[in-house]
């Protein structure tokens, strides 16, 4: 299995439900639609707004035979999500191809906790998230202030989604399995040399890896930060607009534990930058300081990487210097200078019966504002607060 995950050929366990996936992608990305006006009618979101189609093996009228067993395919509120795709510039062709190809899709080794399922397609262009009932009536509750957000606000940080379906086994198994395709936000030519996902939340807020394991494809968290970002003014200044505006509508939503993806490459071998006071090495302030160490085939692609591109938008690229914290006598620290990746993850989790009790029973253990499930309005200041603690304007 590599870092990108497993490809799910014949004899995969989940590759029944990959072809479903296709098959159903296909009819319904294919279908003929009507004209597209980015004006919808508010009966587009009506959360009845499904369509079941049957595939069964022989085929039928409107879809093709297929070496699947029977399954029926769902799709909610399909005239939003094509409309989506298009207000985010996905050319159906290009996007059936990238989901329904040969061996088109991987499984990731579950990142989360939560028992979701994650596929990537192989030009790593979408991210398929299988997801609770729960979620998808999240989804479909706020999807009106989600289009209305995401068709306001060109750089906003908010996943972007671009279907919501469900695939229903039929025969003995019954079983339902809801997905949702997204954007995945490390889609880049350039190598991804450190991820974080931060919540600021505390308690847990560490990866489980050893330190000898940690490498670009380790998932770090809030306490594995010792990095200050810094944006150039007007990007600064811009960040900071979106991420309240994004907060906002998740605040309304009643959404909680969502999370900054944070993803950067390196542009440089990052090697301890002589600047003002730092001295380059031998400095004893630095000698904890983590250098991060690059794989030998990361060296490598740095110093293939193309140089000079251009900023095409806010949450997409940009160029700039960070440097670490650890080291709080002395805040001048190492620079180095990254291209950064970023987006508002995992936003579908309400603030339900489930994450109430979830607070009432850690917050006997622990410091009731360390852990991650706290209520909406609560969740959406610390988030903030942590983010303008770790992305500072560069002056
Ligand atoms: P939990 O609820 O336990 O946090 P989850 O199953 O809901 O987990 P997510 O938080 O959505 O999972 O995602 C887990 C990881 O998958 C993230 O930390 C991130 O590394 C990756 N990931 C999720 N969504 C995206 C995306 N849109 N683009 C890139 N990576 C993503
Ligand atoms: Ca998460
Ligand atoms: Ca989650």
């Amino acid at each position: 299995e590599s870092l990108q995950g497993q490809t799910i050929s014949k004899g995969h366990k989940n590759y029944e439900l990959m072809l479903n996936l296709q098959l159903g992608i296909r009819h319904s990305v294919g279908r003929p639609g009507p004209v597209i006006s980015l004006d919808l009618k508010s009966s587009a979101f009506d959360p009845k707004e499904k369509v079941w189609t049957k595939f069964p093996p022989e085929g039928s009228k409107h879809t093709p035979p297929h070496q699947s067993s029977d399954f029926r395919w769902k799709d909610y509120c399909p005239l939003v999500f094509r409309t989506l795709r298009k207000l985010f510039d996905v050319d159906a062709a290009d996007y059936m191809i990238s989901i329904c190809g040969d061996d088109a899709l991987r499984e990731l080794s579950s990142p989360g906790k939560s028992g979701s399922f994650f596929y990537l397609t192989n030009d790593d262009k979408y991210m398929i998230k299988t997801i609770k009932k729960a979620e998808v009536k999240v989804l479909l509750r706020m999807l009106p202030v989600y289009y209305n957000h995401v068709r306001s606000f060109e750089n906003t940080l908010v996943t972007k989604f671009y279907g919501l379906h469900c695939v229903k086994l039929t025969g003995t198994a019954q079983k339902k399995v809801r997905f949702v395709i997204m954007g995945n936000l490390l889609c880049t030519h350039y190598t991804i040399h450190r991820r974080f996902d931060l919540k600021g939340s505390s308690h847990g807020r560490t990866t489980s890896k050893p330190e000898s394991e940690i490498d670009p494809s380790t998932t770090l968290k809030d306490l594995d930060l010792n990095y200050l970002f810094r944006l150039e003014k007007t990007w600064f200044e811009e960040f900071c607009r979106q991420v309240d505006r994004d907060c906002d509508l998740l605040e309304q939503e009643r959404i909680m534990d969502y999370s900054l993806l944070v993803g950067f490459h390196f542009r440089e071998v990052p090697t301890p930058l002589a600047s003002g006071a730092v001295t380059p090495t031998g400095n004893a302030d630095h000698e904890n300081e983590e250098v991060p160490r690059l794989s030998q085939t990361g060296q490598d692609q740095l110093d293939s990487e193309p140089s000079g591109t251009c900023v095409q938008h806010i949450s997409e690229l940009f160029h700039m210097a960070m440097r670490s914290i650890r080291s709080k006598k002395k805040p001048t620290g190492v620079f180095y200078d990254v291209i950064l990746f970023f987006g508002i993850i995992d936003i579908l989790q309400d603030y339900d019966i489930t994450k109430k009790l979830e607070h009432a029973y850690k917050s006997m253990q622990y410091d009731p504002t360390s852990i991650s499930a706290v209520d909406p309005k609560q969740y959406s200041k610390r988030f903030r607060d942590f983010i303008f603690k770790i992305f500072v304007e560069d002056t």
